[in-house]
Parts: C-alpha cells; sequence; structure tokens
C-alpha cells in the first residue's frame, strides 16, 4: 500500500500585502505549529515572499510562489527566476493555474518551460490542470485533462518527476463556491494517475501527489480527504484567513 504525505497548500493569488501576510502567517504558525501528518505550503504574492519566510522558516509551513520564468535572468521585465525564488526560501512553485492560463497566454508549451525549469533548479512545481464548464458538460473532461498532462510534462523523465505535484482544479470550481462533489474528484484522480501510470509507470503513478483545488473549505475538507486518490487540497479563498485555514490543515 503506497503512503502519500498529503499537502494541504494555501493559494493567495493576488491579496495581502508585505506586512498583511506576514500577519497572517504569524497566526498560522501558531495554529499548525503541532502538525506532522501533512506538509503545509502558503504561496504569497512574490513581494511578500521574503518577509513571509522569516516568519516561518522554522515551522512546519513552507514557501511556494505562484509562477516562475524559465530563464536564469536577464532582460525579462516583470519576471521572477527560480534563482531567485529560492533566495527568497521558496520550496515550492505553482505552475499552469488556470487564472494564468486564461488570463495570461499561459499555454501547455510555457506551462511546460517552467516545470523543467523548476525542476532544473530543484524547487517542487505543483501543475495544475482542469477543465471549464464547457469542457465537462460536452463530456471532454478526460480528454482536456489527458492533453495538459501530456503536453505539461513533454521531455520530462520519470528520474526528474519525484517532487511534482498535480493540482486537479475544475476551472468551474474555482472562487465559485461550487466544489466537485468528492466522487467527481475521486474519479478524475484516479484517471490522472492513470496517465501518469501509462507515461511513466506503476511506482511513480502510486508516489505521485494529487492534490484538488476549487473552493475547498473546513466544511469539504475531510470528505474529499477520505478519497483514496485525493493528496491534499490547493486552496485559494479559504487559505486567506488563518483560522479557516488552519481548520483545513487539521481536516477540522
Ligand atoms: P478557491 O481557489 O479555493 O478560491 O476556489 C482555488 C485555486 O484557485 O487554487
Amino acid at each position: 500500500m503506497e503512503i502519500r504525505r498529503p499537502l494541504i497548500a494555501g493559494n493567495w493569488k493576488m491579496c495581502k500585502t508585505g506586512p498583511e501576510a506576514v500577519e497572517t502567517a504569524k497566526q498560522l504558525v501558531a495554529l499548525v505549529r503541532d502538525v506532522t501528518e501533512v506538509d503545509v505550503m502558503i504561496a504569497p504574492p512574490f513581494t511578500a515572499l521574503s518577509p513571509v519566510y522569516d516568519v516561518i522558516r522554522e515551522s512546519p509551513v513552507a514557501l511556494g510562489a505562484q509562477n516562475l520564468f524559465w530563464e536564469p535572468e536577464g532582460a525579462y521585465t516583470g519576471e521572477i527566476s527560480v534563482g531567485m525564488l529560492k533566495a527568497a526560501g521558496c520550496r515550492y512553485v505553482i505552475i499552469g493555474h488556470s487564472e494564468r492560463r486564461q488570463y495570461f497566454g499561459e499555454t501547455d508549451e510555457t506551462v511546460n518551460r517552467k516545470i523543467r525549469a523548476a525542476i532544473r533548479g530543484q524547487l517542487m512545481p505543483v501543475l495544475c490542470v482542469g477543465e471549464s464548464e464547457a469542457e465537462r458538460v460536452s463530456e471532454n473532461t478526460f480528454s482536456v485533462l489527458d492533453k495538459q498532462i501530456r503536453n505539461g510534462l513533454k521531455n520530462i523523465s520519470s528520474g526528474d518527476l519525484g517532487t511534482l505535484v498535480i493540482a486537479y482544479e475544475p476551472i468551474w470550481a474555482i472562487g465559485t463556491g461550487k466544489t466537485a462533489s468528492r466522487e467527481q474528484a475521486q474519479e478524475v484522480h484516479k484517471f490522472l494517475r492513470s496517465v501518469i501510470e501509462k507515461k511513466y509507470g506503476n511506482l511513480l503513478a502510486k508516489s505521485i501527489r494529487i492534490q484538488y483545488g476549487g473552493s475547498v473549505k473546513s466544511n469539504n475538507i475531510d470528505a474529499l480527504m477520505q478519497m483514496p486518490d485525493v493528496d491534499g487540497a490547493l486552496v485559494g479563498g479559504a487559505s486567506l484567513d488563518a483560522e479557516s485555514f488552519g481548520r483545513i490543515v487539521r481536516f477540522e
């Protein structure tokens, strides 16, 4: 029986100034100090990374970024490199979030380049995939996800995927209050694991962590976590408040 350690991650998106993020991080550390069963990560905006790291560095909470650019440095106005994120204390990086695909022109190809840069730089990538409502209604969910995974992981070998996390985030469930039912989540997670198995074999398929994201709250985390292929959650809105995120981390 495989043992996958759940990862509960908070994506703060474009919310919180540095001081606001520090305050929330302080509250969170106090609330999750004794958590040992799950990995916890928060991804504040870039401007808050360093000050938040100072608060969480000796706690069970790890730091993540919400994006990166694949070049190591240079004339790329407005972009952030892997080296900069690591120097700021990041261990994880969220890649290909649907908001980035939708509003900032990210494609499976740019996602792939970012995943490869993260792996090269030893940041743990959280690859986000998910179907739109129209794609689900037209029964294209599995083909859309298959393509996102295959193209997102193009030319990456199984040996390089040891730290990769997949986040299944149905677009229709993000910020809408509509969570996928735990059965819907389980069905997709199982499918994603089978895609990984076909491409990379049984061992990686069994060890890879697949998080669910989309309106996760303290009142639905427990049900989701009972499903065999759900290995944690990527939480947006409900991670902004330390109390509510703390309850999600403890499945309360
Ligand atoms: P939500 O966002 O929890 O606010 O739905 C999830 C996400 O976008 O990661």
